[in-house]
């Protein structure tokens, strides 16, 4: 791929140097482009939450026979299953992965949460991707998310011979929320009582702080952290 391939501080100056219909324009040109590359072994990562459902939007927009995956587990709010399965109903293209494994304690997630998130998340992705076939998944970080969401590119090959695209990395919040209604995108219910970065219910509080990941894993060394999806291999087997 030849876009999308800016320094880091070429990054930061297009956060808020390009506007909104800019931004969307840049993110339809990424997911084209890979596609073109990629085809059929091009997926999105669909976690449920806004920046997901804004990419999965745009990747229809691209091409309507793009396939994604779900990675869901026993932790998930009532709430979010629910939405999981209207959106499986409208897209049976989305595919459903878990893991059933024991946890070798059922609180797992207050006394070894990234135990917890890789046996519960990271392990059934790194199926999803060997399942699927996956040459390039697509996702919807975004570096103006939080701490540690800073040092991502739009192009990242951290496995080798995974590419991971993040078509929409240098959106604001408030341009996905933009972007969602003016689209008419179906949301997760949970938005509409406070929350704003959504996972499994043990880790996942409502929360005011600027960092929008700060409502993440309070009370744990992994506040406002990540699930280590986008953080740990995800080919070649656990690394652990
Ligand atoms: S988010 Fe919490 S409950 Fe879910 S897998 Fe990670 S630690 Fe476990």
């Amino acid at each position: 791929m030849n876009i999308g391939k800016p320094t880091s501080e070429q990054l930061k100056s297009l956060v808020d140097g390009l506007n909104f219909a800019q931004k969307v324009d840049r993110s339809l040109g990424l997911i084209n482009e890979a596609h073109q590359e990629y085809g059929d072994r091009l997926v999105v990562a669909n976690s449920l939450g806004k920046d997901s459902v804004a990419v999965w939007h745009l990747a229809k927009q691209v091409s309507p026979d793009i396939r994604g995956f779900i990675v869901t587990t026993r932790f998930k709010p009532a709430e979010t299953v629910r939405f999981m399965k209207q959106e499986v109903a409208r897209y049976p293209e989305l595919k459903v992965f878990s893991s059933d494994d024991p946890l070798p304690d059922e609180k797992l997630y207050h006394t070894a949460p990234d135990l917890c998130c890789e046996i519960l998340k990271v392990g059934p992705t790194r199926r999803a991707i060997e399942e699927m076939g996956v040459g390039c998944w697509v996702t919807g970080l975004r570096c103006t998310e939080g701490r540690t969401r800073t040092d991502y590119r739009e192009i990242e090959e951290r496995d080798q011979g995974l590419l991971k695209l993040n078509p929409i990395l240098l959106w604001h919040e408030r341009e996905v929320w933009q972007y969602l209604a003016l689209n008419g995108v179906h949301v997760n219910p949970l938005y509409a009582q406070g929350y704003r970065s959504l996972g499994c219910w043990p880790c996942t509080h409502i929360s005011n702080d600027p960092n929008e990941r700060a409502g993440r894993w309070i009370g744990t060394s992994k506040c406002g952290g990540e699930c280590g999806i986008h953080t740990r291999p995800l080919k070649g087997g656990a690394v652990f």
